[in-house]
């Protein structure tokens, strides 16, 4: 697998940083944290390896089925638009 070293937006060098992924799945949003990423420090694009991604697909299916515990809670806020 060929590694994305260089942002593909702005051709900025790519770090390798842990980064908060969320996704939203029916009403709820799953949040993992502490996700290996490459980030472009220039306009915070987000790159992530297809493992990684197969990966946070099998601990947010076993989150949904309860097989794995949320290590906390978080609030969640709504933007206030008012
Ligand atoms: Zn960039």
């Amino acid at each position: 697998m060929k590694k994305i070293d260089q942002c593909s937006v702005c051709k900025t060098k790519l770090k390798e940083e842990k980064i908060i992924y969320t996704q939203k799945l029916g009403k709820e949003v799953y949040v993992v944290s502490g996700v290996p990423a490459a980030v472009c420090p220039q306009c915070g694009e987000q790159y992530l390896s297809t493992d990684t991604v197969d990966r946070l697909q099998e601990v947010i299916e076993q989150g949904e089925k309860g097989k794995r515990k949320p290590i906390k809670q978080a609030p969640i806020f709504h933007y206030p638009l008012a």
